[in-house]
């Protein structure tokens, strides 16, 4: 008599073993006719599976009650889609043999053997699509069947798939005792693969799916092993979903900043100074220089106050602070003094001993920073405070260096040495708060001024069950509440995580969607207890008593190199004019008017503009197109008639025609004014209808 718990709470009580699908259409129609599969105490299985026990349970469809995709359904629909596509696949290539098609995070792949033959191409796409359309058609049901693992095993032989046997082989070594396949339609009479499952219940529950594309693959990853196609596909519940999939692949492809950052010649990754190291070329500069100065005013504003300190500190350094020897493995390994190395050299020390007597603080070294705190400390520590001078907070572009593992790294977003826009601000308890407030408030600030509005905040609380934090509960609880409540004052969603704040202290993470709607990770502010006491730091309180500061970490937009990554493809290159490489390009309409155009770009230059001439003997046309692929925000397109008034012809990014005319002194005071102010635009103002 199992008992049927609903999400909702209440129960269903059946006399005999059930299904889920018996159970949603006991709810109602509707129900029924969305599901695609079911969740058995938290368990995700087929709507056809027997419920035999007390249990959950929570119906799968494609929509969830709050709006968006299920994620249960769509690796459904995937993983059932990749059936159809392996089905497909065989009724056309019937040399084709099926080595393992899992679902992924937005598709599937199946890896499949051609046996030495010719493998298909993307030529073979629409045949494969048109072959799965009539399997959907069909609607055939997802039949499950199952056999005792040696039975099983003796069928797979007698089969002569060496890939699936070994696919079973590992799942009995795992300890299933049965093995299953499923049938599209009819086990023995239709098309069936040796599968756990689960599954939509008929391939007709397919909504809409794509072939993607191909790579080459080998069985089980080793070169030496056989050769593979994996074949990449994706589906969804609906064609608009699956379009809308597509549109946003093909718009991330165009905003991809390795590409732009190539073609708008913004920075560079040169194998012979190494991977995952920025070269900043003098364009990227230009931007990051750009965004320095305007975080830098911003904090000057707020009262920090800026600091430099160099790329390495002495390994006793990172003992102190704790980041060597334990955070070793994401490090550049230490560097030896000469005559320290000499002096090993001559003892025979091995490399192995070196590293042990490294670690065991026996020796000293140097490390490649990799956090700006432990400097920023010791700047602090090395004047006394009193209670009237606290906030200390001190601030720094420091560089810092990371060991990523090659295969993790690629254009700027996972790099090996990165910028932080760092600072470290040295308080009492009662000051936190403030604080937060004002670290949250520049944030507002400068996402406004970039015109990223849509970014939401995650709190990283502790976990109440654990004991390995350090510092004062009591303290504890008012940093929690401080940066509740500093979240609070963005105006943007935010979300509590209890469990996600370090040992040390809580925080609160930055996550900005950009203008497609992918999510970035930015950085964090945190509030730390660990430090002040690793490094004894202390100030006068008005008792005349020491006491110990509270530091705050806070890198709110990451690295320069993540955060401008991030930039370049949110504006897919076309940077804002106050953050443009190149402002403003004058483009004489021929040989005649170049006097009155070098008038033009002196008079830009003389108001600090980043303005060019382009004196080639292109056409007209020709210059307007190169200087909208370099993505230049203003162009000043001057002829002959121009030049007696001493006006110029208007053209702005992203809009195909002439503004129009417009004096050349209010033309150049314009653009100045919104370099000036970071956006306001009164040049394309004047043209605004
Ligand atoms: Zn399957
Ligand atoms: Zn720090």
């Amino acid at each position: 008599m199992p008992v049927i718990t609903l999400p909702d709470g209440s129960r269903r009580t059946y006399d005999k073993p059930v299904t889920a699908a018996q159970v949603a259409a006991d709810i109602g129609a509707g129900l029924a006719k969305a599901a695609v599969g079911a969740k058995v105490d938290g368990e995700l299985r087929d709507l056809a599976a027997p419920l035999e026990r007390d249990c959950s349970l929570a119906i799968v469809t494609p929509r969830k009650r709050e709006g968006g995709a299920d994620a249960d359904a769509l690796f459904l629909i995937r993983h059932s889609t990749a059936h159809v596509m392996a089905e497909a696949i065989q009724r056309l290539f019937p040399q084709a043999r099926l080595v393992y098609g899992p679902p992924l995070e937005t598709g599937f792949y199946y890896d499949i053997s051609f046996d030495g033959g010719k493998p298909i191409s993307t030529d073979d796409f629409a045949a494969i699509e048109a072959e799965m359309a009539k399997i959907v058609a069909e609607n055939r049901p997802f039949t499950r069947h199952e056999l005792p693992a040696s039975k099983g095993m003796e069928k797979l032989r007698a089969e002569g798939s060496k890939f699936k046997l070994d696919n079973a082989q590992r799942a009995c070594a795992a300890g299933s005792a049965t093995l299953s396949w499923y049938a599209t339609g009819e086990p023995g009479k239709n098309w069936e693969d040796l599968c756990r499952g689960p599954h939509v219940p008929a391939t007709g529950k397919i909504g809409a799916f794509k072939v993607m594309s191909l790579a080459s693959s080998y069985w089980k990853g080793d070169e030496k092993l056989d050769r593979l196609t994996r074949v990449y596909g994706t589906a969804f519940a609906t064609k608009e979903e699956l379009a809308a999939h597509l549109t946003q692949l093909d718009e991330a492809k165009k905003r991809d900043h390795r590409v732009l950052g190539k073609q708008l010649r913004l920075f560079h990754i040169d194998e012979m100074v190494g991977q995952g190291l920025i070269l900043w070329t003098p364009n990227g500069s230009i931007v990051r220089q750009e965004l320095q100065n305007f975080i830098s005013e911003e904090l000057r504003k707020q009262g920090y106050t800026q600091v430099f300190t160099p790329h390495i500190g002495k390994l006793d350094l990172y003992r102190t602070s704790g980041h060597f020897p334990y955070y070793r493995e994401s490090q550049y390994p230490p560097v030896i003094e000469h005559e320290q190395l000499a002096a090993l050299a001559k003892e025979g020390c091995s490399c192995g001993e070196l590293a042990n007597r490294l670690e065991k603080g026996e020796i000293d070294g140097y490390l490649l920073k990799p956090m700006n705190c432990p400097h920023h400390i010791r700047i602090f520590a090395s004047s006394p405070h009193s209670y009237r001078d606290m906030p200390v907070r001190l601030s720094e572009f420091g560089t810092v260096y990371r060991w990523e593992q090659s295969g993790e790294i690629g254009g700027m977003t996972r790099v090996r040495g990165f910028t932080q826009d760092d600072a470290h601000l040295f308080c009492r308890e009662d000051q936190v708060a403030q604080e937060l407030l004002g670290c949250l408030s520049l944030v507002k600030l400068i996402f406004g001024t970039l015109g990223m509005s849509d970014y939401r905040v995650r709190v990283g609380l502790r976990d109440p069950d654990s004991a390995k934090y350090v510092g004062d509960p009591r303290n504890w609880d008012k940093a929690e509440e401080a940066c509740r409540t500093a979240a609070r004052t963005l105006g943007v969603p935010f979300s509590e995580e209890p469990g996600e704040a370090a040992f040390y202290g809580p925080k609160i993470d930055f996550v900005v969607k950009d203008v497609i709607g992918r999510s970035w990770q930015l950085g964090t502010v945190q509030v730390d207890y660990n430090l002040p006491e690793r490094f004894d730091l202390s100030y006068t309180g008005a008792d005349n008593q020491p006491h110990r500061p509270v530091m705050i970490h806070r890198a709110p937009f990451g690295s320069m190199e993540r955060f401008i990554g991030c930039l370049i493809e949110h504006f897919a290159g076309a940077f804002p004019m106050w953050l443009a490489p190149e402002q403003v390009r004058v483009l004489p309409i021929s040989e005649k008017s170049a006097d009155y155009a070098r008038q033009v770009h002196a008079a830009l230059a003389a108001r600090g503009l980043r303005a060019t001439l382009d004196e080639s003997g292109e056409r007209i046309q020709g210059k307007i197109k190169q200087a909208a692929d370099m993505k230049v925000p203003y162009c000043a397109v001057v002829g002959p008639r121009d030049a007696e008034g001493r006006k110029v012809s208007v053209r702005a990014f992203g809009i195909d025609a002439n503004l129009g005319e417009m004096d050349c002194d209010a033309f150049v005071e314009g653009l100045a004014q919104e370099h000036r102010t970071r956006g306001q635009s009164t040049v394309r103002g004047a043209f605004a209808r």
